[in-house]
């Protein structure tokens, strides 16, 4: 089916990019198909895309056969996104609204992979909420989106590097994470100011006796004072000091050459 380019979807609509809502289109078919075939086979698949815009990710997914949800909460994209859902005809469905406001499990209602190239505070947002919470594995199958480099560096950063972080613990205790593809600025309209690159994310087996929530505030009291020894940053979480001792790691080191495996037994240390 012959759908017309991107730019002239985006002329016959009015859509110049609004920068309030960190709009920078992607055009090049060959790139957004690239994408698309991050997450592995989409055929018949559901999957969840997050701020389509004019839809040039949507058009790629939609190729690749899924079965799209796209929340967009630019109004002004919604007549263009139509015009798709009639070209896929059963293929696509348009949820107006904030992305950051759905319940993204009932509103699929079955497993899905979310594919988005967001703004970048709205990702990270999104992104913390994906990964959080007590329950595993979760509704999602698969994670790919599009952040900062910087942020996506952090996401799959290693230990003992300034990269390493609450970040990296949170998206790699249960998951794996990996940088799929680095996407040049140049390849956006209008290019933003720094590189971009995609992270793809599956979740794996969460380890027993260790509750999210109390990974997540021995990973803030740790990271939040970086550069202080151990013994000095978890000061604030009762017992963490001795569970440290107690699993054979010297409180005089500091957070970032804790590995991920270190904050998950001194995580399950404190909970015993
Ligand atoms: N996916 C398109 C592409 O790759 O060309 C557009 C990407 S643009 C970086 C981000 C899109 O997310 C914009 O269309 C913007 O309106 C939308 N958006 C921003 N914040 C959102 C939110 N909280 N919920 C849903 N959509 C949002």
């Amino acid at each position: 089916m012959s759908l017309p380019p991107l730019r002239e979807v985006i002329a016959a609509h009015g859509l110049s990019a609004s920068k309030a809502l960190g709009q920078n289109f992607l055009f090049d078919e060959q790139l957004l198909d690239r994408i698309a075939a991050i997450p592995g086979d989409l055929q018949g698949k559901a999957v969840l895309e997050i701020g389509p815009g004019p839809g040039g990710l949507t058009r790629a997914l939609l190729r690749a056969g899924a079965r799209v949800t796209a929340i967009e909460m630019d109004r002004r994209c919604l007549p263009a996104l139509g015009e798709l859902a009639e070209a896929f005809p059963g293929q696509l469905r348009v949820v107006e609204g904030d992305a950051l406001k759905i319940d993204h499990g009932d509103l699929m209602g079955e497993p899905f992979a979310v594919v988005a190239n967001l703004p970048y505070n709205v990702g990270t947002a999104l992104f913390t909420r994906w990964l959080d919470g007590e329950k595993w594995p979760p509704q999602w199958t698969s994670l790919t989106l599009m952040f900062q480099l910087e942020v996506a560096q952090r996401i799959v950063a290693r230990p003992d590097s300034s990269a390493y972080g609450r970040l990296a613990v949170l998206a790699q205790w249960r998951s794996s994470a990996k940088l799929a593809m680095k996407v040049h600025r140049s390849a956006f309209t209008p290019p933003p100011k720094v590189m971009s690159a995609i992270v793809h994310v599956t979740p794996g087996t969460a380890p027993e006796n260790v509750s999210a929530t109390r990974l997540g505030k021995l990973t803030e009291a740790a990271f939040g004072q970086r550069r202080k020894m151990l013994r000095q940053s978890l000061k604030s979480i009762h017992g963490a000091v001795e569970a440290l001792e107690q699993i054979g790691i010297d409180p005089t080191r500091r957070a970032e050459t804790l590995s991920v495996e270190d904050f998950i037994a001194l995580a399950r240390a404190l909970q015993a």
